[in-house]
């Protein structure tokens, strides 16, 4: 029986293997169905994590040595995809996909989120065809064209001012006209020449063909409607919790949730099921940032360490 099963490798659930592994527990397994290292190396560039400054490391660098830090105290890797999590008695059940289950004394969550969809027509069809949620994997198929970015927070910001090192031009299309953006990258997207914010304006539709995305179709506040003629959609409109471990085939959950379906935790990251802990952007209130879902999983993983202590 593992002493501590972790799912999900972002920065929340490396976090807490380091401090599992390194604290002393004998079995511990991160569960991971791609390769650790979490949303954040989908970034272009990341700025603001404490202790680490250097201009144009891209989220995917930043991410490098933190599962080769985990593994060096003895977590394991498996590259698998978690169905779900039940518990037996004092023991937790770990269902994989295709796999024999695996038991543990305790479990941490740390399953993150994923990109939402904007629900505008034509998006689904021409998903992979034109549009993306990715500007690092993506951006470069535009070198030279003009391309939409979709939403006003800080992902869509960020991401418009990387597209616009590639891309001719950037169009921003926004509903409001105030950013949920920090100030800051507000202002560095203003000052780039070649980004066009156009605010108060949402998109009709997202036109293509069998080659993939031709031009979007945008309405502004006054209903006015006109076309842009774009190879490129970016959609940036938030997330979505990565619940889906955490409910049986019932689709109850085993733990509770917020009507948004986030994790209810306390500040040790103790969920209302004993021996089960969530941590990062699944939990209630995450600020979701990487130094925050870090202090999560080593928060978790303190508490797993006390938690099998006072079991034994
Ligand atoms: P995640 O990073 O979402 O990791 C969850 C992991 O769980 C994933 O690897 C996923 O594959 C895995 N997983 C999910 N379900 C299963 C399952 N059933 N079985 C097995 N594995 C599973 N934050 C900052 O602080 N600074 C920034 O500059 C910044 N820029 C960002 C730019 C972009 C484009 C994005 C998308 C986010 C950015 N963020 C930034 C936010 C930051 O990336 C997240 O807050 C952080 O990654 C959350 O960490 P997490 O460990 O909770 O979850
Ligand atoms: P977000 O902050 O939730 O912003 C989503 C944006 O999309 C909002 O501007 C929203 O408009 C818009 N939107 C939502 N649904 C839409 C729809 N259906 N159609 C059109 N527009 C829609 O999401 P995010 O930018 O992905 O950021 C998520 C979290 O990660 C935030 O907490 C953010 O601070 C954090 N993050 C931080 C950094 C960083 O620190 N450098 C970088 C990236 C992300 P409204 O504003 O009108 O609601």
């Amino acid at each position: 029986m593992l002493d501590c099963a972790i799912i999900g490798g972002g920065p929340a659930g490396l976090s807490a293997g380091l401090y599992a592994s390194r604290g002393g527990l004998k079995e511990v397994v991160l569960f991971e169905r791609g390769l650790p290292g979490g949303q954040i190396t989908q970034s272009s560039e990341i700025e603001n994590y404490p202790g680490f400054y250097e201009h144009g490391k891209t989220g995917m660098d930043f991410m490098d040595t933190w599962q080769e830090q985990c593994f060096a105290f003895g977590m394991v890797h498996r590259m698998e995809e978690v169905k779900g999590v039940r518990k037996d008695g004092d023991h937790f059940i770990i269902d994989i996909a295709g796999k024999e289950s695996v038991e543990a004394r305790t479990v941490i969550v740390a399953t993150g989120s994923t990109p939402r969809r904007a629900g505008v027509k034509g998006e689904d069809e021409l998903f992979g065809k034109g549009v993306s949620t990715c500007a690092t994997c993506d951006g470069f198929f535009y070198k030279d064209k003009e391309v939409a970015v979709l939403g006003g927070g800080d992902t869509a910001l960020e991401e418009a001012h990387y597209l616009s090192n590639i891309c001719s031009k950037v169009y921003v299309i926004h509903r409001r006209d105030t950013f949920r953006a920090a100030p800051s990258t507000v202002d560095r997207v203003k000052r780039t020449a070649n980004i066009e914010l156009v605010t108060d304006t949402t998109i009709e539709e997202i036109v293509g063909d069998a080659m993939g995305v031709i031009g979007i179709n945008i309405k502004n506040k006054s209903g006015e409607v006109s076309y842009l003629e774009v190879p490129g959609v970016f959609v940036f409109v938030g997330h979505n919790v990565n619940n889906a471990v955490l409910k049986d085939e019932s689709g109850e959950a085993i733990c509770e949730l917020n009507e948004n379906g986030q994790v209810i935790v306390d500040l040790n990251m103790r969920t209302s099921l004993d021996g089960l802990f969530v941590a990062g952007d699944l939990r209630i209130d995450a600020a979701k940032q990487v130094v925050c879902a870090a202090g999560d999983g080593a928060t978790a993983a303190l508490q797993v360490i006390s938690y099998i202590q006072e079991q034994a």
